[in-house]
């Protein structure tokens, strides 16, 4: 298995063929000159959009190897996407069909089997600064502080402690937990937690924010609640995000488009831009605007969930 590599994909058949023969690492050699002489997927600008684009997905195939049988379970099936600096993107789709492989996919945690990840033109091979990854467990450290979570990292890249306490104490105030600096993690709810999460990641600036169902560790409340945070926090901060998430209603509060997934082998059965207008509210939430466009999201997922056979 090779991670960066710059090859298109051919037909899901010929490629499944070969990944799901469990042969696919002895004959990559091979495998190589079958993709060179497919030509790239069409891939075609729904919304024109003037931002420059920050991140590029071209045909990512991404597979998990069962070294004991030698079979591979392909999660992410040539998947392309640009995302413009500035949008927040949402991807929805079925449990198991392959987001978090996707999302894990570009923060560089999972390697790809083929295609390219891009950001601001620049391979993806691994993980970096430019990219900061919310999973939807806070993974703070227990034994540090709130103040101490957020400055560790911008320490360990080089800022000076000073700096790096101003800074954290800037996201602290924008997440509303002033005061709370030396508070340890544990005496901070669910939903706390989660905010100095989101705090700790926009704190190393990353040119993508990738969160991975943020809130679905959080009672139905909070999570509303913690669903207008972010909205706020990213209409503040202007991130260019990615978000995967099973609830439709949080994929259209949230984003300029909603990128709707298959089952898996996961790929792109559509491309939704989201009409409503910015700064928003959670309350649009109640409009009919917006429940026609969760029903209609939700069709799209459902069909293609009966065609798949059930969920
Ligand atoms: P989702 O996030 O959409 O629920 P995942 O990306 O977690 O889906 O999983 C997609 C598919 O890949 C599933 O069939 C899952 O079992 C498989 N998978 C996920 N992680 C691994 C792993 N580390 N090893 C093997 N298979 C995995
Ligand atoms: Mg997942």
């Amino acid at each position: 298995m090779r991670n960066g590599m710059t090859v298109d994909a051919p037909e899901t058949t010929t490629l499944q063929r070969f990944v799901q023969s469990g042969v696919a690492t002895a004959v990559m050699g091979e495998l190589d000159n079958v993709m060179k002489s497919h030509n790239e997927a069409n891939q075609t600008v729904k919304y024109p959009d003037n931002r420059p684009v920050k991140l590029s997905i071209k045909n990512l195939v991404v597979g998990y190897l069962d070294h004991q049988s030698g079979q591979t379970t392909v999660a992410v099936d040539k998947v392309s996407l640009d995302v413009r600096e500035g949008e927040f993107v949402s991807i929805v789709g079925l449990s198991g069909c392959g987001k978090s492989t996707f999302l894990n996919a570009i923060a560089g945690l999972v390697k790809h089997q083929y295609g390219e990840i891009k950001v601001n033109d620049r391979l993806v091979n691994g993980p970096g600064k430019d990219r900061a990854v919310v999973f939807q467990k806070a993974s703070l450290f227990p034994w540090k502080k709130v103040g101490r979570n957020i400055t560790y990292g911008l320490e360990l890249s080089g800022m000076k402690p000073a700096e790096a306490r101003e800074k954290a104490s800037y996201f602290v105030n924008l997440i509303r937990l002033t005061g709370f600096e030396h508070h340890y993690p544990h005496q901070l709810s669910g939903g706390m937690q989660q905010r100095v999460n989101l705090a700790r990641a926009l704190a190393c600036d990353p040119e993508v924010l990738l969160l991975d169902e943020p809130f679905a560790a959080l009672d139905a409340i909070t999570r509303e609640l913690m669903q207008n945070e972010l909205l706020e926090l990213c209409e503040k901060v202007g991130k260019t995000v990615v978000m995967v998430t099973h609830q439709i209603d949080e994929a259209v509060l949230l984003s300029d488009r909603v990128i709707i997934f298959s089952a898996r082998p996961a790929n792109i059965l559509d491309d939704i831009r989201v009409p409503f207008s910015r700064p928003r509210k959670g309350l649009i939430k109640d409009s009919e605007e917006f429940r026609s466009l969760m029903s209609h999201v939700w069709k799209i997922i459902e069909g293609n969930a009966n065609i798949g056979g059930g969920i």
